[in-house]
């Protein structure tokens, strides 16, 4: 059996797992900063634990830590990170620098099995979930490799975390404790293809998380056509679950839709678009498709997105377009990793 993974313990079982070493109940809280507030690669250098537990530790239990494998920097600052993982599968990460600070985009599983069209994410399919530890040190590695305080963090990279959904909790509450990063729930962002029941069951958390909802087309069809996961939940029910995600927690979701040329981008689907998220407290973040290379999507065009996010405005909704970001450095998800597989392979 492999050795437990402390790195993904939450303090309740970190402190049960060091009572079970002989510890004292305060040790616990150390080793908890040593991970997650220090970020420590090694138990060696913990140095306010004795010889003896810190030898302990290191039989009895694994330090997950990934190593970088890669790291492409674009013109504009953004870090696209490829790490490999202890079985050897590979991940990647990306660090988009803002006025406002630091955000980290992680993975959440190795690969998906989710299937949308447009995404490089899901060519080579599901390998599997990511434990706590795994997402966690995603930021860790970047936050030390830029010697930056990293403010945000956003669960957009391969994977579908609601697919992953008990390790998303744990990661979460691990980013946000006082004792280690410390990150806000406001600062952090989950975004899901819209699980449905997923959808449901994180409401009934009732985190102050911002929820980003992938929605990509204005009706049943399009979206169909483009995320086979609305075979499952009809873009109605994806929307309504959206709509009762805010009265549980208040917080305002953030609806996804990549323009893509000639596909969902007229000004017949911005008004549907309206039509479907009307009466709605949200927001909507339009960014133009990024091209990948074994799909024939292209982004639509700068007067083509002008014209959508003008059209939601009058009809009152909520939009921004994202700042493209690392186009140069092969910026959509699941690029590099797919790249660095067919490489392999
Ligand atoms: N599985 C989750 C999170 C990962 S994808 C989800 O579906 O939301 C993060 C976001 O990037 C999603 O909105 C996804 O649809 C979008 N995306 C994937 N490939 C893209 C591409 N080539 N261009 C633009 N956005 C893309």
């Amino acid at each position: 059996m492999m050795r437990p993974d402390v790195k993904s313990m939450d303090r309740k079982e970190l402190a049960a797992f060091v009572a079970e070493l002989g510890e004292k109940p305060f040790r616990a809280i150390q080793l908890f900063e040593w991970l997650h507030a220090k970020r420590a690669d090694s138990f060696e250098e913990m140095t306010n634990l004795s010889g003896a537990f810190r030898k302990r530790l290191a039989e009895s239990s694994r330090l997950v830590c990934l190593k970088q494998v890669k790291v492409q920097v674009s013109a504009d600052g953004t870090r696209k990170y490829l790490f490999a993982l202890e079985d050897g599968n590979v991940i990647e990460s990306v660090l988009m620098r803002y006025r406002h600070g630091n955000s980290v985009c992680i993975s959440s599983q190795a690969g998906c099995r989710m299937g949308c069209r447009f995404c490089a994410s899901t060519l080579d399919g599901l390998v599997r979930n990511l434990a706590p530890s795994e997402m966690l040190d995603q930021i860790y590695r970047i936050g030390k490799d830029i010697e930056e305080r990293i403010s945000n963090v956003v669960v957009m990279g391969t994977g579908e975390p609601l697919d992953n959904y008990e390790n998303l909790l744990k990661f979460i509450g691990l980013l946000n404790d006082e004792k280690g990063q410390n990150i806000s729930q406001r600062n952090i962002t989950v975004s899901t293809c819209g699980i449905v029941p997923g959808v449901h069951d994180l409401a009934k958390e009732r985190l102050g998380i911002t929820l980003a909802l992938s929605l990509h087309a204005p009706n049943q069809k399009k979206r169909l056509s483009l995320m086979p996961v609305a075979s499952a939940y009809g873009i109605e029910e994806v929307v309504d679950a959206c709509r009762q995600y805010f009265e549980k927690t208040g917080r305002r979701v953030t609806f996804e839709y990549s323009l893509i040329g000639g596909v969902n981008d007229s000004a017949e689907d911005a008004a549907e678009l309206a039509a479907l998220l009307s009466g709605m407290n949200c927001h909507v973040n339009l960014i133009p498709v990024n091209p990948v290379k074994e799909r024939d999507f292209l982004p639509s065009d700068r007067a083509a997105v002008r014209a959508f996010k003008e059209r939601l405005s009058l009809e009152k909704i909520n939009a921004t377009v994202r700042r493209e970001m690392g186009r140069d450095i092969d910026g959509a998800c699941g690029q590099l990793r797919h790249a660095h597989l067919n490489v392999e392979s």
